[in-house]
Order: structure tokens, then C-alpha cells, then sequence
């Protein structure tokens, strides 16, 4: 379908770098470009330095627009999103992406509301078809897929979830010098309903583990004394703990911690494995991650097959190792 229109992905700079979910951002941004045959462009909320300016380059930015006053506007999220809806209108943008984080999922509705777009969060993929655009995402703890189609009438607002940006990053062969302009908002901050204080990064103990970014699980090459180690691992490491099957059904831990096919499917940058043999089952939950480490007593375990890295050993003697170094290190840190 003939649509036109073109894509305006915002990207925070946190501590002013451009971050995991920032590159995403924009590599998502340039397939989407493809897929749609828009022009994009990011928008940032500072005044971008050359280092900066570099790095959008390295992943093929065409554009920048730099929003003035954006220090404090990422302070107050229900005025940026209306200057951000009032940018997209200006530069004729009929998408706007936005991270699937806590920034951009308080920005997504106010956007949408004052372009009256539509509105679809966490987008995995997007397709073209006779009809429209079609967007998908993962439902029902990623379970199953729900697609939706996006007619183009109307300007389309739409999150990403990090778990999918992390994924697709790709700097691009051709690196581009961003053409640079400034945008001034027209009204002023006044008096905003609400204005962020701090943001706090969610806990690894209770992080949902769809979401969880590092995860340890024990399987039932674990006792109680082990299991114990392990959660005590995790608790000083500030990663996240899941469990097998056997181990849930040992009543162990709740539901929510069960990785697999009947558990959560998870996608962290790093699964630990400690006394998991590896069934179809379990790897099915897990295989999606970037990084499997594995520990098993068995050099035969069918998980080894499945893994980046893999140690055969006893978790009676490793775990308790593994404390002592990450106590000694703690203890040790400055
Ligand atoms: C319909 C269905 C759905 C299922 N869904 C899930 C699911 O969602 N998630 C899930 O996990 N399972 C699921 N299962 C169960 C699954 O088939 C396996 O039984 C389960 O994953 C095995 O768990 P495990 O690896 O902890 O235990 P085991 O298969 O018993 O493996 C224990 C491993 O620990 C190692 N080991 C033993 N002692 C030590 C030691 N001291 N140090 C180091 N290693 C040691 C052993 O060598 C072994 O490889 C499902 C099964 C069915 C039928």
C-alpha cells in the first residue's frame, strides 16, 4: 500500500550516552524505515555533542531534532509528550516510536491522545500487507502472538519493548552525518501535573522474569543447601532467580519463578543453568537468551549442547566457591 508519512523515534540519552535501548532504537528504526519506505529521523532532549553525533551515525540516523529546554523536560513527561506530539505534527511525522521502558510508556498515551493516533505497545515485528500495516506482539506471558493491523488514516504511536531492541542492534555499514536542527517548544513548562524525582531501575528479586535482564536458575541438581547458596548468590550478585519444573514442584519457590514452556519464556542478556539437565521443555523457555551459561555434574547433560559455555562440576562444591569469591569481592570493593 502506497501509504506516506515518516518515522520520529525518540531516544533518551541516560548520563548522556546512547544506551543499549538507544541503539535499538535506532536499528529498529532503520529496518522499520525499510519495511514502510519512510524517512526517520530521532529526537533527542538535549543538544547532541560530537561524540554523540557519532554514535547516532554509527547506526545510520538521517535526522536529529533536538528539543530546547529537554533537561527538564524529561522531569516532567506530560509536558515532553505533548512537545513531542506538537514535533511529530510539525515534522509531518506519521509514526512516533518510543522504548517500552517506564519513560516511554508514560509518554506513549499522551502522545497518542493529542495526535488522536492509534496506539499499540510493545511491537515485536511489523509487516506491510494489502490492507495496512500489520503489528505484532507477545501476549499472555509471551505466549502467544496478537497482531494487529494499523490502516495509516490515522499517525500511529507505538512502544518497543528493550527485550526486542536489544535483539536487533546493528550498526549499519553506512554510517551517516546526522543533519542537526533545533526545535524550540512553543509553550513554556508551566505549572505540570506531575514532574519524575527519580527513577528507580526495577528490582532483580521481583522483576517479572520475562523482563529480567541476568537470571541464575536451579534445577534439581540442587538440595535444599545448595538452593539456599544459590538464592544467596543471586541476592548479592542483584540478578534474578528462576527454577525448573521439579524444583516448583517441590514447592520451592511460587509459579512465577518456573522458566520453561509451561513456565516463563525468558530472553536475558545472560541465563545461568546450575543443575539442569536440559530438557526440551525447559530450553524451549530459555533459548531466546543472548548468552547460556551452564553447571552440571554431567558431561553428558543434554543442556551442554544448548549453551555458549559450559562447566562440568558439582554445584556442592562450586556454588559454595562462588560465594566466597563474590564476598571477597564485595568486601574488597571500594
Ligand atoms: C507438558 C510438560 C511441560 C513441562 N514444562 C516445563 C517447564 O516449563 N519448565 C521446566 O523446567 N520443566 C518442564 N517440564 C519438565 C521437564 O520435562 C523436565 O522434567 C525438567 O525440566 C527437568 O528439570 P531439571 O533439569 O531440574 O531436573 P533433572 O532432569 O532431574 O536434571 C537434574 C540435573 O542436575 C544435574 N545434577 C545433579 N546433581 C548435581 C550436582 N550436585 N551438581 C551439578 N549438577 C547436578 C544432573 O546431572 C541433571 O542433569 C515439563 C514437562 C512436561 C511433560
Amino acid at each position: 500500500m502506497g501509504a506516506s508519512g515518516k518515522i520520529l523515534v525518540f531516544v533518551d540519552l541516560p548520563d548522556g550516552e546512547l544506551d543499549e535501548t538507544g541503539r535499538g532504537l535506532l536499528s529498529y528504526s532503520a529496518r522499520l524505515a525499510g519495511v514502510l519506505s519512510f524517512p526517520w529521523g530521532a529526537a533527542v532532549a538535549v543538544a547532541p555533542d560530537s561524540g554523540q553525533l557519532n554514535s547516532f551515525g554509527a547506526y545510520g540516523t538521517p535526522t536529529i531534532t533536538s528539543i530546547t529546554g529537554g533537561g527538564t523536560l524529561l522531569d516532567t513527561p506530560a509536558l515532553l509528550g505533548k512537545h513531542l506530539a506538537r514535533l511529530a505534527q510539525d515534522e509531518l511525522a506519521t509514526v512516533v516510536l518510543l522504548p517500552h521502558n517506564d519513560l516511554g510508556a508514560t509518554l506513549a498515551p499522551i502522545v497518542a491522545h493529542e495526535l488522536q493516533a492509534a496506539i499499540m505497545t510493545e511491537v515485536v515485528t511489523v509487516r506491510q500487507s494489502d490492507d495496512g500495516v500489520r503489528l505484532s506482539r507477545k501476549a499472555l506471558g509471551v505466549r502467544i502472538a496478537e497482531t494487529r493491523l494499523w490502516d495509516c488514516k490515522r499517525p500511529l504511536v507505538a512502544t518497543i519493548p528493550p527485550r526486542a531492541l536489544s535483539q536487533v542492534i546493528m550498526a549499519t555499514f553506512r554510517t551517516s552525518s546526522p543533519t542537526v536542527s533545533t526545535w524550540h517548544p512553543v509553550t513554556q513548562p508551566s505549572g505540570a501535573a506531575a514532574t519524575i524525582t527519580g527513577r528507580i531501575p526495577p528490582d532483580p528479586q521481583t522483576v517479572d522474569l520475562t523482563d529480567a535482564e541476568v537470571i541464575f536458575s536451579g534445577g534439581k541438581g540442587c538440595d535444599p543447601a545448595t538452593f539456599d547458596q544459590l538464592k544467596e548468590l543471586c541476592k548479592l550478585l542483584n540478578v534474578s532467580f528462576g527454577v525448573t519444573r521439579p524444583v516448583y514442584d517441590l514447592g520451592w519457590t511460587g509459579f512465577e519463578r518456573m522458566v520453561g514452556q509451561t513456565g516463563r519464556t525468558v530472553t536475558p542478556r545472560l541465563y545461568v543453568a546450575l543443575g539442569i539437565s536440559g530438557s526440551m521443555h525447559h530450553v524451549g523457555g530459555i533459548k531466546d537468551s543472548r548468552r547460556i551459561v551452564a553447571i552440571n555434574s554431567d558431561s553428558k547433560a543434554p543442556i551442554f549442547p544448548n549453551v555458549d559455555e559450559g562447566f562440568v562440576g558439582d554445584l556442592k562444591e562450586v556454588l559454595p566457591r562462588l560465594l566466597e569469591q563474590v564476598k571477597a569481592e564485595i568486601g574488597s570493593a571500594p
